[in-house]
């Protein structure tokens, strides 16, 4: 690797040693509860968490860095139960609903065939950090990768936390992988895997399968779930099984999800939003969705993607709640003088104006930028996504690079535009000039016809052990 590795890995590590308080903003203390006060906190734990009146005067130390936050409401870091990193670029694919997941799987998999085939020339590592910036930019601090894991980009610079005590199998198509896994699997930890995604009696078989090969308990965590019959749910429940509901895949998929009934009656559930291959938006699109179309209640949702989700997931920083002590991983957007629930469920990603995660400013609008000392600003660069601007902690200028080096064409994120910022925070080590490539609002064939020469394949920021080439699509 170049010798730029060191720096830009040290540039997004980094957290400041000093303690930093953020006064006057509205705090959530749960889904209907929130007050003004005070929060504190020093490295990636929350110090102290104070009530006072909204425009009360903090005295600090010299040591301190203050920031006033009036006019915003915090509240935690949103946990994503289920995403597939690898796929954070790709567009939905097929036309169904299908019967199961398999049927669909088998319609959609053509990797030598656009659109998978350019997009599988975006290096692996390049579009988990796409993942990451995709669910940073709705507010998610936490999230579960149900596909391989790779620690070498997994690491501390990574802007998303990724918990790594968890055991996990794609599904029963490789009942050998599934009783492997379990047994690799920590003793305290939850086994995650696919089941019964689908409507039909395929679906519902895969129960009696998984019954008859792992002993059914509450560490097993089962995904979509959809084609479970009243008495297998009846015993999922009795035995403490988890589920992780994506109904926005599901209706993509299958036409059809589960009733909220399952979803207030389970008491072990959180919300995921799958990969983009079947789930369009991002996980604030989803809950809007999910509110607006199938009358789910802002608590539920509220708790679904925090302390549920933490609960289930068996998560052990205090993800999903502010309290003393609890990990530093919170969102701050624009106060509505509603409850934090209610302001959930009417939010998308343009409200989030700054996520701060284990302790490290992660995604900054520039309004909130300014509100921050420079130290806590360095190693954000700036990205535009449908002409908004923020500053994300992520090597954006080599994602863009490497990623239309791949693509041949300016990527989509969650359905949104991407595009470098030209703005005072561009990385001034710039890995594009002009000339080299056109601006992201040329259309995808002005683009092509561009003729853009590749470069030397470098990725700074990660290491050279984690380049690998991509030979298959696996779901
Ligand atoms: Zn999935």
């Amino acid at each position: 690797m170049n010798a730029t590795t060191g720096s830009v890995s040290t540039q997004l590590t980094e957290a400041t040693s000093r303690a930093v308080t953020l006064k006057n903003a509205r705090i959530a203390h749960s889904a209907i509860t929130a007050t003004h006060g005070t929060l504190s906190f020093l490295g990636p734990r929350i110090e102290t968490l104070s009530s006072h009146h909204p425009m009360s005067s903090h005295i600090a130390g010299d040591h301190q860095i203050v920031a006033d936050l009036s006019g915003f409401l915090l509240m935690p870091g949103l946990i994503n139960a289920h995403d597939h990193l690898d796929f954070s670029l790709f567009p939905r694919l097929g036309e169904g609903p299908w019967r199961n997941w398999r049927e669909w799987a088998a319609t959609i998999h053509h990797p030598d065939k656009s659109p998978v085939k350019e997009h599988l020339c975006v290096p692996r590592e390049i579009r988990f950090w796409w993942g990451a910036v995709r669910n940073l930019l709705c507010g998610v601090t936490t999230l579960v990768q149900h596909d391989r894991c790779l620690p070498c980009v997994f690491e501390s610079a990574f802007p998303v936390h990724i918990p790594n005590d968890y055991g996990w199998a794609h599904s029963l198509a490789d009942p050998r992988q599934v009783i492997d896994r379990f047994r690799e699997t920590s003793d305290h930890a939850p086994f995650i895997l696919h089941l019964a995604e689908g409507i039909d009696a395929a679906a519902e078989a895969e129960f009696d399968e998984l019954a008859s090969l792992l002993p059914l308990d509450d560490r097993i965590v089962f995904v979509h779930g959809t084609g479970l019959t009243a008495a297998q749910w009846k015993r999922a429940e009795q035995v403490g099984m988890g589920l992780i509901w994506c109904p926005v895949s599901n209706l993509f998929n299958l036409g059809r999800t589960l009733s909220l009934d399952h979803i207030q009656c389970h008491s072990s559930v959180a919300l995921g939003t799958d990969s983009p291959l079947t789930a369009e938006g991002d996980l604030l699109d989803h809950i809007r969705f999910i509110a607006r179309e199938l009358q789910a209640q802002p608590a539920l949702l509220y708790e679904l993607v925090t302390t549920r989700a933490a609960h289930l997931l068996r998560l052990k920083r205090g993800e999903g709640s502010l309290r003393s002590g609890h990990v530093a991983s919170f969102i701050a957007v624009r106060d509505r003088n509603r409850s934090p629930a209610e302001t959930l469920t009417q939010i998308s990603w343009e409200d989030i104006e700054l996520v701060i995660e284990s302790g490290r400013i992660v995604l900054s609008s520039m309004e909130m930028a300014a509100r921050f000392p420079a130290e806590l600003l360095e190693g954000l660069e700036s990205i535009r996504i449908n002409n908004i601007e923020r500053l994300i902690r992520a090597p954006v200028q080599m994602m863009l690079r490497e990623t239309f080096k791949g693509l041949g064409f300016w990527p989509d994120l969650s359905g949104r535009k991407l595009g470098p910022s030209l703005g005072p925070h561009t990385n001034p080590c710039r890995l594009l000039q002009p000339s080299d490539m056109p601006m992201p609002w040329c259309t995808a064939q002005q683009e092509k016809d561009q003729n853009i020469e590749a470069e030397p394949a470098e990725i700074a920021g990660l290491p050279e052990d984690c380049h690998g080439n991509v030979t298959s699509l696996v779901f």
